[in-house]
């Protein structure tokens, strides 16, 4: 019988989690999952599928605030904040502040597209060989703008994006955009097409890698919380669970917008903060997109699959609050119907919500923890877990098998807090 000198858990079972537990088993190890819930039923179930490397730019950037004052002043705008006492989320919104510069905006888009750059690759190599059924399309992603000024504004964003980061987008004006995408409406401004883009349906990835994962000799324990570790000596020997105790050589906390609940138990500081996204799933409208699109002044995403559709998005800072707001909800659709000739189908079939771990830098946290040697962490993905999936996966893996890593995992140290 293996003793634990291979055996790492993993706490939390969403895709960041299941993309580690994947290259750890292909190294060798002897791997468990658990989740205090279902594998894969966190903020990767019914999220929007975008698989984006055009995504590469920080939520915090120059004039950041005045949109993020704009939008919550809005009745039904994409941006809310509870006003409530919470030193943690008012500590995190004044550093998020901090960072609305170009320098900081500059320096968080190069790390996170090193992350998104690598994913895309390792996506595609993935779903092919291990023959994922998750709808997989790699058509690209349409920026959609209704108005002049709109697009006006992102031309500077389009720029950037092309000048600094290589990632230039083929811009399509008014009518020609009818054309190209004729689920839209008339009158709309125009659009942005990022190629490289790509999409999938985010519940039937986290299926297909349970599948693969159970099949390749994974644990999963379901049902199973995380309530601290059993230390000495600067290393975890037990994780302390509802469902007893476990030993292993190496733990990684990939418990997302949980994970701060756990700091403590991890022995670093997590400034991650829940950000809560509503989506909506229906059947396919009968005149349904044949793009990805974005609603950039209104900030909703519309993700169209062979088996349906998807309107999501919004953003709110209510910490742990897990009731489901129609007011939330309705905005989605509301938005639809400005851009879309069919903005909905019937019958619904999902209403979902999912808290995006949020750090104020939009840069996950992928190290080491400062007290316990064979403690890890992979979390705080923001808006981008299902983007930066893979790659996270693989640079855990290879740091916590002491080989070199695929990308530089600096940016991502938990000591820049
Ligand atoms: C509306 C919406 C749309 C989005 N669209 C996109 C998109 O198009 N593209 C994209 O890249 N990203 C998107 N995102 C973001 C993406 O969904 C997240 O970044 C990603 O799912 C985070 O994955 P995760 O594995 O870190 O967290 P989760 O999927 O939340 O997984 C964490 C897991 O940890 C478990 N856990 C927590 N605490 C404990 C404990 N104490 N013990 C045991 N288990 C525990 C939970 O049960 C959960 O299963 C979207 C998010 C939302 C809300």
């Amino acid at each position: 019988m293996k003793g634990d000198s291979d055996k790492v858990i993993v706490i939390g079972g969403g895709v960041i989690g299941a993309f580690c537990a994947y290259f750890l088993r292909r190294a060798g190890r002897d791997v468990t999952i658990v989740d205090a819930g279902k594998f894969g039923m966190g903020c990767s179930h019914a999220n929007c599928g975008f698989v984006s490397p055009s995504h590469v730019l920080p939520l915090a950037g120059p004039g950041a605030i005045r949109s993020a004052l704009w939008a919550m002043l809005q009745p039904s705008g994409p941006l809310s904040i509870k006003p409530r006492f919470d030193p943690a989320l008012w500590g995190w919104l004044f550093l998020f502040a901090r960072r609305c510069n170009m320098h900081d905006m500059i320096e968080a888009g190069h790390a996170i597209q090193a992350l998104l750059q690598s994913s895309r690759t390792l996506y595609q190599q993935i779903i092919a060989e291990e023959q994922f059924d998750c709808e997989w399309e790699t058509r690209g992603m349409l920026f959609v703008l209704a108005t002049e000024k709109g697009m006006h504004h992102y031309a500077e964003t389009d720029k950037l994006l092309a000048e600094t980061f290589q990632m230039p987008a083929r811009r399509i004006d008014g009518v020609a955009l009818i054309e190209f995408e004729p689920a839209l409406k008339p009158g709309l401004a125009g659009a942005y097409l990022y190629e490289g883009d790509a999409h999938l349906r985010p519940d039937r990835l986290m299926a297909s890698l349970k599948t693969l994962l159970l099949k390749r000799g994974v644990t999963i324990r379901e049902g199973c919380k995380v309530h601290g570790l059993d230390k000495h000596e600067h290393r975890a020997h037990r994780v302390v669970t509802s469902e007893g105790e476990f030993t292993a050589q190496s733990f990684i906390f990939a418990t997302g917008a949980w994970t701060p609940l756990l700091a403590e138990h991890i022995g670093c500081r997590v400034p991650i903060q829940p950000g809560k996204g509503y989506s909506i799933t229906m059947p396919r409208p009968t005149l349904c997109p044949k793009y990805p699109l974005i609603f950039e002044e209104h900030r909703v995403a519309v993700t169209p699959w062979r088996s349906g559709y998807r309107l999501g998005s919004t953003m709110q800072f209510a910490g742990y609050d897990a009731t489901l707001s129609r007011k939330r909800l309705a905005i989605l659709t509301e938005a639809a119907k400005l851009y879309l000739r069919e903005p909905v189908a019937e019958p619904i079939q999902e209403e979902w919500f999912g808290w995006r771990p949020m750090t104020y830098d939009s840069k996950p946290i992928l190290d080491r923890s400062p007290e316990l040697e064979n403690v890890w962490i992979a979390a705080g993905h923001n808006m981008l877990g299902l983007s930066m999936a893979p790659a996270t996966g693989k640079l855990m893996a290879e740091m916590i098998g002491s080989q070199a890593p695929h990308l530089d995992p600096y940016p991502y140290r938990g000591s820049r807090f």
